[in-house]
């Protein structure tokens, strides 16, 4: 993950609703200038403010099952962290993402749909260096339930153990580095899922408005009971996809081996908290 910057060749649209707001967004992805980083762009809002992909964005109130960015003037941008982690994949580190709406579609519940656009609109080296982020130290972040770890490395590697024998399932793991790792064949595909017990309440209190069953793997008695699953390990490969999304916000790769057992969208942002003051490039 050395060499130049690289953003997008040519502008792409793509069109979609999202998952918590129910509404359809149209997304186009633009080409940006070196060190602009990756920036939201709200045209349907007044002055057309920019949420920036950065750790100080991270809407924590936010965080129970995607990711929002927020502004300094307010504006936000939701579920962006399937874009995020395939932009950070496929080496794209500048990049435009204007939306008319709050959220980002959620197509499929996978980053697929956004890694075909992102191949589509090609890659454009820029004249300056990517400078990954290095590590000073081990760090470490435990919960109840979860434990994230960075070790320091010479490339960013990333492991994800899902623990889910206790609901029926054979326990999961999944790894990916990023630079050699074909993320459009053994990540990007793999969709968010979610327990039909947990998702039944949120349908009924209408908090997943774009949630048709079509978006999500549902599980009921420890089988996916609306589809077959596309990948083996794909739950644990969707989660691996969230954390790669999530450390995405940090703007340049981690050279780290990066390791997350149990853990959400809020732990990963907790964690990159405490992983933020121990980078240095
Ligand atoms: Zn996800």
């Amino acid at each position: 993950m050395h060499g130049h910057q690289s953003t997008i060749e040519r502008t792409v649209t793509t069109e979609g609703i999202g998952l918590h707001s129910g509404r359809v967004t149209r997304v186009e992805l633009v080409p940006a200038e070196t060190n602009e980083g990756i920036v939201f762009i709200r045209t349907d809002l007044p002055g057309n403010p920019r949420v920036l992909a950065r750790p100080e964005s991270v809407n924590a109130e936010m965080l129970a099952r995607a990711t929002e960015l927020c502004g300094p003037d307010g504006a936000t941008a939701g579920t962006v962290e399937h874009l995020l982690a395939s932009c950070l994949a496929m080496g794209i580190d500048n990049l435009l993402v204007k939306m008319d709406g709050p959220e980002l579609p959620i197509h499929d519940g996978s980053a697929l749909p956004y890694a075909k656009l992102l191949e589509k609109a090609g890659r454009k080296k820029l004249d300056a260096a990517r400078r990954p982020w290095r590590l000073n130290r081990t760090v470490t972040f435990v919960t109840d339930h979860a434990e994230v770890v960075a070790i320091p490395a010479e490339s960013m590697t990333i492991a994800f153990f899902a623990e889910l024998a206790h609901h029926g399932i054979p326990d999961q793991s999944a790894e990916f580095q990023v630079g050699p790792g074909d993320f459009v064949a053994d990540l990007a595909p793999a969709r968010t899922w979610v327990f039909y017990d947990d998702v039944a309440g949120l349908l009924d209190a209408g908090k997943i408005k774009g949630g048709s069953l079509d978006c999500a793997i549902v599980i009921r008695d420890g089988q996916p009971m609306n589809t077959h699953y596309r990948l083996d390990q794909e739950l644990a490969r969707h989660k691996l996809l969230d954390f790669l999304g999530d450390l995405a916000i940090l703007g340049r790769p981690v050279n780290a081996l990066l390791t997350a057992r149990g853990s959400g969208h809020r732990v990963h942002h907790q964690f990159i908290e405490t992983l933020r003051k121990e980078l240095y490039s």
